[in-house]
């Protein structure tokens, strides 16, 4: 089968085997381009890319596939903190077999079937939204909470998206680029001025996480969803208004729920989204090109996605 491998500082298109072994198969459709996979080319991967995607068992369902997902059993597993697994979840696309091919397999608590509303061509979008919702909860976002997303990306108009579909009565985001406010707009958030319950950062800079402590109230959260590098981080400015800041990890189950689903009907039930957010689509043969369109954020690309 065809698969997209990192070669950084790109990708390669390759003939590979079909995975064998446990697991249902699906047949992939739809594979998204994060700021993550660029990322793992840069820390030199040489994995099949792609944590982001849906496609179809071999009984016609069609599925998301979560990216992060543990072992199903163990202590952390049974609770739902599967993000937390004790044997360490998983990572597509970085150190294990990512979904930018034609055939991929999954253990079927991986799998979470499409909502009805949701299109198999849109559904890579889960994924993210699922980060986004998940950023959301664990900052404690809802009904009596104001909430601010720093960086506008496909992460950032999601995670405000989330805030508002969890009943927040005031989200604001700051955008940097002509289209991201344009989205910001469409999805009627507005301009960040002070003094939040939660703030999610999703540029993945010093200075956006910087800005989203200045962003929090006095003893407010701060959720970073960005992955630093060497980075100067805020504690003055943290400590002084004893700003609560956490590392959410990936998406999981909780009391009565699970994000992958909750964010999948999220994106069902607001079509505009997917609609907005993937803005450009390439075959498979076109994998090379689609990670060269994905690197430029300035072009009014939210979501570059690949259909194997
Ligand atoms: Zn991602
Ligand atoms: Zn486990």
């Amino acid at each position: 089968m065809r698969a997209v491998r990192n070669a950084p500082p790109g990708v390669e298109v390759v003939q590979i085997d079909e995975p064998e072994g446990d697991g249902e198969l699906v047949r992939v459709a739809s594979t998204g381009i994060c700021a993550s996979d660029l990322m793992y080319l840069q820390f030199g991967s040489t994995q099949i890319a792609g944590h982001e995607f849906a496609g179809r068992l071999e009984d016609g369902t069609a599925v998301a596939v979560e990216a992060i997902f543990g072992c199903g059993t163990c202590a952390r597993c049974e609770l739902g903190s599967y993000n937390l697994c004790e044997r360490g979840p998983t990572a597509l696309g970085m150190l294990d077999p990512g979904g930018m091919c034609e055939w991929f397999r999954a253990p079927r608590h991986a799998l979470v079937p499409l909502p009805e509303g949701l299109d198999l061509m849109d559904a890579s979008l889960v994924e993210p939204a699922a980060v986004a919702w998940h950023s959301c909860h664990l900052g404690g976002a809802g009904a009596a909470t104001r909430v601010a997303v720093v960086g506008a990306g496909a992460i950032g108009i999601l995670a405000a998206a989330s805030a508002q579909t969890m009943g927040a009565p005031e989200v604001a985001v700051e955008a940097r680029h002509p289209h991201q406010r344009d989205a910001c707009a469409r999805i009627g958030a507005a301009t960040p001025d002070g003094g939040y319950d939660v703030v999610i950062e999703t540029a993945g800079s010093e200075s956006g996480l910087h800005r989203a402590v200045e962003l929090a109230r006095p003893g407010g959260t701060v959720v970073h969803v960005g992955v630093y590098g060497e980075i100067r981080w805020p504690h003055a400015r943290a400590f002084a208004k004893e700003v609560a800041l956490r590392p959410p990890l990936g998406y999981c189950g909780h009391d009565g729920g699970r994000e992958f689903a909750e964010a999948a009907g999220m994106l069902a039930a607001r079509p505009e989204l997917p609609r907005m957010l993937i803005t450009h689509r390439f075959p498979i043969e076109d994998a090379p090109e689609a990670f060269r369109v994905a690197r430029d954020r300035s072009q009014g690309v939210f979501r570059v996605v690949v259909e194997p």
